[in-house]
């Protein structure tokens, strides 16, 4: 899924520019003006999730928002200019579930050929607050880690075979 389309306009010298075709991997859109030459990059964005745990029970999100809304997921989110990677992991866990967690280990860093976000896996644990949905979440649950639900995203089941491995 395409989540950063390519300009209509040079925002350079606001000429109409053309998408570059395919655009797979590479630049988006180039200014067909030769003295301009402004290239529009097809940069990854950087999201963040966290295995977090209570008592061994894993938390997750019933997601409210498209992709894969009203599928259980991580809490994750995508990752500031400027903002720490594990900050952003902490802020999406308490965003989303209202609890505080604390980053106990890596467990990946999950890309793919065609995929626009590059996703940091983390296992925490949670250090206090009550589970309650966010903006972006209809319900927050714990399951146990041989009771999850099927999980959405491309590389869920490896970031729980990560979980598993590491525990
Ligand atoms: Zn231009």
């Amino acid at each position: 899924m395409a989540i950063i389309e390519p300009a209509r306009y040079c925002p350079r010298c606001g000429r109409p520019i053309e998408a570059t075709e395919p655009a797979s991997t590479g630049p988006l859109a180039r200014c067909g003006d030769a003295d301009c030459g402004y290239v529009q990059y097809r940069d990854p964005k950087v999201a963040a999730g966290v295995v977090a745990t209570i008592e061994g029970r894993i938390l997750l999100v019933r997601r409210n928002h498209e992709p894969a809304r009203g599928r259980w997921s991580f809490p994750s989110g995508y990752v500031d200019a400027g903002e720490a990677v594990e900050a952003a992991a902490v802020r999406e866990v308490r965003e989303e579930t209202g609890v505080e967690v604390r980053i106990e280990r890596l467990l990946g860093v999950y890309s793919g050929p065609g995929e626009d976000v590059i996703f940091v896996a983390y296992a925490g644990d949670v250090t206090g607050g009550e589970p309650a949905p966010g903006d972006e979440a209809s319900e927050v649950a714990l399951f146990a880690p041989d009771e999850l639900p099927a999980l959405p995203f491309p590389h869920d089941d490896a970031i729980i075979e990560a979980w598993r491995a590491s525990r």
